[in-house]
């Protein structure tokens, strides 16, 4: 898919407040820090596009963007912020949840996972829930840059070991890097292949 317009539309503190669903929509989540915004910015070829995560008890906001005029692309707050209170991690969760069971464009979520860290808890958990929910998801797995082929591959086998322990059928997954576009053109590809179904 050759991305020719990407534009910021709204960021909003309440799910129910998201713009009209007039087009497919993909979200992407994942844990503070794992490379969200580095990753749309990389998607989109718009650097700035997407901003570093807001720091730990600010606002957390949903961020729609437009991409081509004819799919949204949504930034959600991420999870796994070791210092959140428990008030912001119950907001999280009502307004995550409120997102999740109710988006009636939601395409798919993509669940950003830092490709050097073993399989966390925390993001097993959140695509349990995804999966109990009948809910679309791939896994995207960041900064394959930062280590060998080789560590990723070891990593990724792990994960998928421990995700069969859950799941019938794996998750599809991508590897990528914003540092060298790796994955650009898969994720791409896979959206615009969602679109046309
Ligand atoms: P977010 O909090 O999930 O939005 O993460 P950011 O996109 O702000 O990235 C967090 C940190 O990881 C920043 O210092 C980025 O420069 C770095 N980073 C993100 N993606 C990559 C990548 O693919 N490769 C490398 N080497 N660094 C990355």
């Amino acid at each position: 898919m050759i991305i020719h317009d990407a534009q910021f539309l709204t960021s909003n503190s309440r799910a129910d407040l998201c713009p009209d669903p007039k087009l497919p929509e993909y979200a992407f989540i994942g844990r503070s820090n794992v490379g969200k915004s580095s990753l749309i910015n990389m998607l989109t070829g718009r650097n700035g596009l997407a901003k570093t995560s807001a720091s730990p008890g600010k606002t957390q906001l949903i961020n729609h963007f437009v991409i081509n005029d004819n799919w949204y692309l949504v930034d959600l707050p991420g999870y796994g912020y070791a210092k959140v209170s428990k008030t912001s991690r119950a907001e999280w969760a009502r307004m995550i949840n409120y997102y999740l069971l109710n988006r009636s464009n939601l395409m798919c979520v993509c669940v950003l996972i830092d490709s050097r860290h073993s399989p966390q808890s925390v993001d097993l958990e959140f695509m349990e829930k995804l999966g109990e929910e009948g809910i679309p998801f791939v896994m995207i797995f960041t900064k394959a840059d930062k280590q060998s082929t080789a560590q990723t591959k070891a990593l990724l086998a792990e994960y998928l070991r421990k995700m069969s322990e859950i799941w019938d059928e794996l998750p599809r997954y991508f590897v990528t890097s914003a540092e060298t576009r790796l994955g650009r053109e898969e994720v791409l590809t896979f959206i615009e292949e969602v679109n046309q179904q």
